[in-house]
């Protein structure tokens, strides 16, 4: 049976949770974490911001010492950031304060320094400021105790930054999935050999090694695999071992698609085998013992979007970090679109903005094989099934091309 798109994912999210993916769990420094999934609960070691913080350079007062402009302060002192004024900021004085300094106590909001003018000890004020105005309060952000990331976060710049905020030097992530990545058939030769003129170019192995790695997984590569049953059996058990098994190629009806017979030899369960998308149809996913495997279209493109769409929200939950489904945005269509093909189509294109908004048009491509186009690419134009007459200046989906 043939799945829609949205059901076909469902799917993928069902099998892989009720596995109950378990990934080791290492400790590794801050600095080598980037890209990982975070194995803990971090909580704050102290508020955020640990006191109330000025945000402008300028003077630390009383608000209240504003009432009649412009006012006169006695300037008490100075307050770096790195450094504290500890004695209180009385009425009708005023500290000068650099943004990153703690508010000095008795004071409670900053003058940015534009609007001031210094006149010896005494400072003029031109404008008045909210209680708190320029300060970001003690705690604010988070308080002492909390959970400021939860274990199954994926650890990107931010996220980094915000453990080595809270002082996590080394912190517990889980270990890249494996991904054994094992391309099909005849005419593939290995990058490095100069192909005779009817071969072709291995070239989704190292793409989708590198959608793996940027997808948290650590790539692993098998080989070429002949389209003969022997041949693939073999190879196809080699990678047996890790968490994940892609496939490239093989998966249509020619004669020579052999990759769901000897699956189905070494007793493999197929949760489904084909999929209403274009491009990407006969996209095959299963399991053999504990390990998963998708059984991919070889065309470089197809190749492409189904791991976009349903490998990278798999290996999220093979790696720890919970359902990542594919995000799509919206664009207005630059051109009139029609199309009757009951799928859901996913076409190179790009996105830019015009006037304000968001515009996307097609890139010039040949189908389903055509790198050149999906190169010249930074989204997905994607068009549902009910979609079967588009206007230009409509809204549509588009998938970014790298999630
Ligand atoms: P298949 O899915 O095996 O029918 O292959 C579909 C198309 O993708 C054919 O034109 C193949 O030559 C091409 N193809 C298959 N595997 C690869 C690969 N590893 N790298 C580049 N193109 C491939
Ligand atoms: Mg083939």
């Amino acid at each position: 049976m043939v799945l829609t798109y949205e059901q076909a994912l469902a799917v993928v999210q069902e099998r892989i949770s009720a596995a109950n993916p378990n990934p080791p769990i290492e400790t590794l420094p801050l600095g080598q974490a980037p890209g990982r999934v975070l194995a803990e609960d971090v909580t704050a070691d102290r508020d955020l911001p640990p006191f109330h913080r000025a945000i402008r350079d300028g003077y630390a007062l009383r608000a209240a010492d504003l009432t009649t402009l412009p006012a006169l302060l006695r300037c008490v002192g100075e307050v770096p950031a790195g450094r504290s004024f500890e004695a209180e900021v009385g009425p009708g004085q005023c500290v000068s304060i650099m943004t990153g300094a703690p508010l000095p106590a008795g004071a409670d909001a900053v003058v940015m320094v534009e609007h001031t003018r210094s006149m010896g000890d005494d400072i003029e004020i031109q404008r008045s400021v909210r209680p708190w105005e320029n300060v970001v309060l003690k705690g604010s952000e988070a308080t002492l105790g909390t959970r400021i990331l939860p274990r199954g976060s994926r650890l990107q710049a931010a996220e980094i930054g915000l453990l080595a905020a809270v002082g996590k030097a080394t912190v517990a992530v889980h270990r890249h999935p494996r991904v054994a990545i094992l391309p099909t058939g005849d005419e593939v030769v290995p990058v490095e050999q100069r192909p005779l003129w009817f071969q072709i170019r291995n070239s989704n192995a190292v793409t989708l090694a590198a959608q793996v790695t940027a997808a948290g997984g650590a790539p692993a590569q098998l080989g070429i695999a002949a389209d003969r049953k022997d041949v693939l059996r073999e190879m196809i058990e080699r990678g047996l071992k890790s968490d994940l098994l892609l496939l490239s190629g093989g998966v249509s009806m020619g004669k020579f698609d052999l990759v769901e017979e000897v699956m189905a030899e070494l007793g493999a369960e197929f949760f489904f085998q084909g999929v209403a998308i274009r491009p990407g149809k006969p996209l095959v996913f299963g399991r053999v013992g504990d390990l998963h495997f998708f059984g991919l279209p070889g065309n470089p493109v197809s190749t492409f979007v189904t791991f976009e769409l349903f490998v990278r929200p798999a290996l999220a939950l093979l790696g720890g970090a919970g359902f990542e489904p594919p995000v799509f945005l919206r664009a207005r269509l630059v051109k009139p679109w029609r199309q009757k093909t009951g799928l859901t189509t996913f076409m190179p294109a790009r996105v830019w903005a015009q006037n304000g908004d968001p515009v996307v048009e097609l890139v010039g491509w040949q189908g389903s094989g055509d790198l050149v186009g999906i190169a010249a690419a930074n989204c997905f134009l994607v068009i549902h099934p009910d979609q079967i007459e588009l206007a230009a200046g409509d809204w549509v989906d588009v998938m970014p091309k790298e999630q």
